[in-house]
């Protein structure tokens, strides 16, 4: 029996079976074997893992394109997902427009540039999309899509998204839950209240993240999230709410889970490392807005008892000239994926807050079974050969110019996390080591998902 490649003397975090010595054997990029330590079996290639954590290749649920530069995008962004130890990606994709028009254009730019596996949310505003979403689950393997609560009138129009209302989020979860096996994203936030509270904040000289924060309270993220779940249990439709930032939202998804459980809920690493008194200014102006301390400390309670599902980056590739400017018109959210791992390791791990097997679960096992990533996520036999390799105790200061994104800056410029990613490897192939891009752009392939899902070849046209 010979193996393309085998990992050998790690030690296995298996979202699973939870954290074992092992060597794991890849063959025509999948998944072929998983060995005692010192088997002794051969290979192709043999590398050495000593002193390090094997984990599933790691999955980026929530990355947004189109903000920094188009199309060449494709090429950094995937570049520093590499970086970071992430094997797929899945980006939204937000227009007005009929995606049956455009999808064939941004996926060639993607797969022609791509250091990952990727696939896209397509965000739906229009009633052609409500119309031609199952067209879209069966042509691109599109098996979820995004709702902004908050675009109400024009809110949107920034994102070139029409203004939407409660009448097209009952009929978007009806339409899901008829054609099953959808999963609609909901941005849950009650634009009504913000709109009113940022007037009075604006007219009060407000300037800081806590004057960002204020206007949008935790209430409005908690109603709309409670309207967002009344609306999914009565539709029978599969939700899932991004970016949750604040305990009382979480204890009404708490709550709620007693009685609809079709519910999956991601937070982001900042809300679990920055709270409102934050002293960056409009670099950290994101929505959700950062909370409070006691929502940071929810944030990591919810992630540990599991109330919390995922964790996933929502990065945004702006320069920073974008975030310098008064907190309500500098732009929102910073580039984050790269350093997910080193934040769940360093705040997380390290200080006993999360186990190993938990974050693999978060960053591996989670995402692929929300959005039906076939072969991603695991470590069983036939499962693509997609390996982070960790060094729990590498010590490494933040430099974003390392890291490879379009964004020349990042929240935790000049913080040192303990715990990095080492290696990446894609199918079998190494596209990240010791900090250096080795794959080449095009080898990351399309994520097609879904039970109507085309197969990728039919895509490749
Ligand atoms: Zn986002």
């Amino acid at each position: 029996m010979s193996f393309d490649l085998i990992i050998a003397n790690g030690t296995i975090v298996d979202p699973v079976n939870g954290v074992a010595p092992g060597d794991i054997a890849i063959r025509d990029g999948r998944i072929a074997a998983r060995l005692a330590p010192d088997s002794g079996v051969g290979a192709r290639e043999t590398i050495d893992a000593t002193g390090l954590h094997v984990f599933p290749g790691l999955i980026d649920t929530h990355v947004h394109f189109g903000f920094g530069e188009p199309i060449t995008e494709y090429t950094t962004e995937t570049i520093y997902a590499a970086q970071g130890g992430f094997t797929s990606i899945l980006a939204y994709f937000l227009s007005s427009e009929s995606y049956d028009d455009i999808f064939d254009t941004e996926y060639a730019h993607a797969a022609a540039r791509s250091h990952v596996d990727f696939g896209f949310h397509f965000s739906v505003a229009s009633e052609r999309h409500l119309d031609e979403l199952g067209g879209y689950a069966a042509r691109f393997g599109v098996n979820s899509f995004k709702y902004f609560m908050n675009f109400k009138g024009e809110e949107g129009r920034y994102l070139g998204l029409d203004g939407t209302d409660d009448g097209y989020l009952y009929a978007l979860l009806e339409r899901a839950a008829a054609l099953g096996d959808i999963t609609i994203v909901i941005h849950t936030e009650n634009i009504e209240l913000v709109n009113r509270f940022r007037r009075a904040s604006i007219a009060g000289g407000g300037s800081t993240l806590r004057d960002w924060n204020l206007s949008k309270p935790a209430f409005t993220e908690a109603e709309s999230t409670v309207r967002a779940l009344a609306f999914a249990e009565h539709l029978g439709a599969r939700i899932y709410i991004p970016h949750i930032s604040t305990r009382l939202a979480l204890d009404e998804v708490r709550r709620w889970r007693d009685r609809y459980d079709r519910v999956v809920v991601e937070t982001c690493p900042h809300y679990l490392t920055h709270d409102l008194d934050a002293d960056i200014g409009s670099i950290g102006k994101a929505n959700p807005p950062f909370r409070s301390a006691d929502d940071v400390a929810a944030m990591w309670e919810g992630l540990a008892d599991g109330a919390i599902d995922l964790v996933a980056s929502d990065h945004v590739p702006r320069k920073r000239a974008t975030k310098e400017k008064p907190i309500w018109s500098a732009s929102q959210g910073f580039p984050g994926t790269a350093t997910i791992l080193p934040v769940l390791l360093d705040t997380g791990y390290h200080r006993g807050r999360l186990s190993l097997q938990r974050i693999a679960q978060l960053l591996t096992s989670k995402p692929a079974e929300t959005f039906g990533l076939r072969g991603k996520g695991s470590l069983s036999i036939g499962s693509d050969g997609d390996l982070t390799l960790v060094d729990l105790n590498r010590v490494r200061e933040v430099k974003p110019d390392e890291l490879g994104s379009f964004s020349d800056y990042s929240l935790y410029e000049g913080w040192t996390f303990k715990g990095w990613p080492v290696r990446t490897i894609l199918r079998g192939e190494t596209i990240m080591a010791d900090g250096v891009v080795t794959g080449r752009g095009g080898y990351g392939r399309y994520l097609a998902r879904g039970a109507a899902a085309p197969t990728a070849p039919v895509l490749q046209r």
